[in-house]
């Protein structure tokens, strides 16, 4: 069953996020197949009112970072069990816009990932490597070293990789079905091999996903759903890609 993931950024004021995630509750709710599972990760600010609206329908409700400490003097941060107390079930750590924006580390996602994981939250991890990287020939490596650097050693129960090339990422570009495949394999070759087991790993697609190529991308060997951003903020095309395997 595929896991497709809204990623609203920083986007969505009251009235509209409500909507949208009320659109998506009563698509998830109507859907007879219930053949994928769907979560939405708004803005803390919409955190509540988004888990109201979804409430009841089957849909996850996730926040889009947190702190490394769960309580404490500083200023303008959420921490895990903030959003656990939010009604969150999810929680996206180490996208690449805060590896690169806020300039954060592996070891910084790393102790948020063990945060949110201490607080009962599902993680979702982000990694992906840069086009210069790409171009160097070094993204397996690369992602090698951010799964090395940012998971816990421990194994959750339940745990989510999401591999977004930085490139593809809001840029209407997407890696090639081979190079997903490819990257997809060696995430759980290295994941395997450090942790003794996938048991309860997805591996999820990440990077212009988008209604007119969900289907292509979903169908790649290894691909266990889709980390959506821009196609996210329309109900019909999220839709559309939370659909395009059935
Ligand atoms: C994302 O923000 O994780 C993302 C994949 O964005 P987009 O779908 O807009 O490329």
């Amino acid at each position: 069953m595929p896991l497709i993931v809204s990623n609203w950024k920083m986007n969505g004021l009251g009235a509209d996020g409500v909507a949208l995630a009320s659109a998506v509750a009563a698509k998830v709710k109507a859907d007879p197949a219930k053949s994928r599972e769907v979560a939405v990760c708004p803005p803390f600010t919409l955190l509540e009112r988004v888990g109201a609206a979804i409430a009841g329908s089957g849909v996850g409700l996730g926040g889009q970072d947190c702190a490394p400490k769960a309580s404490g003097a500083f200023t303008g941060d959420v921490s895990a069990p903030m959003l656990k107390d939010a009604g969150c079930f999810w929680v996206i750590l180490g996208h690449s816009e805060r590896r690169a924006g806020h300039k954060e580390t592996d070891a910084q996602v790393r102790a948020k990932l063990e945060a949110a994981e201490a607080a009962g939250l599902a993680t979702i991890a982000c990694v992906g490597e840069t086009l210069a990287e790409r171009e160097a020939g070094k993204a397996l490596e690369v992602v090698a070293g951010q799964l090395q650097g940012s998971l816990p050693d421990k194994r959750p129960g339940r745990w989510v990789v999401a591999y977004e090339p930085v490139w593809a990422i809001g840029t209407g570009k997407t890696a090639t079905a081979d190079d997903i495949k490819a990257m997809h394999a060696h995430i759980r070759s290295c994941l395997g091999r450090r942790h003794g087991g996938l048991a309860g790993l997805s591996v999820l697609y990440g990077g212009s996903v988008k209604g007119d190529n969900a289907r292509e991308i979903l169908g790649v060997p290894g691909v266990d759903g889709a980390l959506v951003g821009g196609a996210s903020l329309k109900a019909e095309e999220f839709w559309a890609i939370c659909t395009a395997r059935s």
